[in-house]
């Protein structure tokens, strides 16, 4: 094990406070549209696409952080998100 290794520390918030990982997933349902044009059936449920978003949180002051990874692919804390952002 290198120093740099022994070294690592979870990600903290600005407040103080320790980060958790949150992954956000596209949950997408295949719908077939009635002859009336309105949402029918469900002929394909929960599937997932893509890699999920990652984010890092603080469940005391709901800070958003990017995810970032450090040299050992470590989880570090990334670039501090405005409070309520909306991800599109
Ligand atoms: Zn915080």
């Amino acid at each position: 094990m290198t120093p740099s290794e022994a070294e690592y520390q979870r990600p903290m918030c600005h407040c103080g406070h320790e980060l958790v990982l949150f992954e956000e997933y596209v949950n997408e349902m295949c719908k077939a549209i009635t002859e009336q044009g309105k949402i029918g059936t469900t002929l394909k449920r929960g599937f997932f696409k893509n890699e999920p978003r990652r984010t890092l949180r603080c469940l005391k002051c709901r800070n958003y952080y990017d995810v970032g990874f450090d040299e050992h692919n470590r989880v570090v804390r990334g670039r501090k998100h405005s409070v309520r952002r909306v991800h599109a």
